[in-house]
């Protein structure tokens, strides 16, 4: 497997990483600082957002 640390939350939502990594998903979007304009998701990093916006 290939380092996902700096994907989006798009992307890994494809490859089933929310589903199958749960707790460390839960760490990329927890305590959120940003979010996407472009599918509202929110995220720590703004590297793991396709649009991010701080708030
Ligand atoms: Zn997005």
């Amino acid at each position: 497997m290939s380092d996902k640390k700096e994907k989006t939350l798009c992307a890994l939502e494809k490859e089933g990483y929310i589903k199958s990594n749960t707790l460390e998903f839960i760490k990329l979007i927890s305590p959120a600082r940003y979010f996407c304009k472009n599918c509202g998701r929110s995220a720590v990093k703004e590297d793991n957002l396709c649009k991010p916006q701080q708030f």
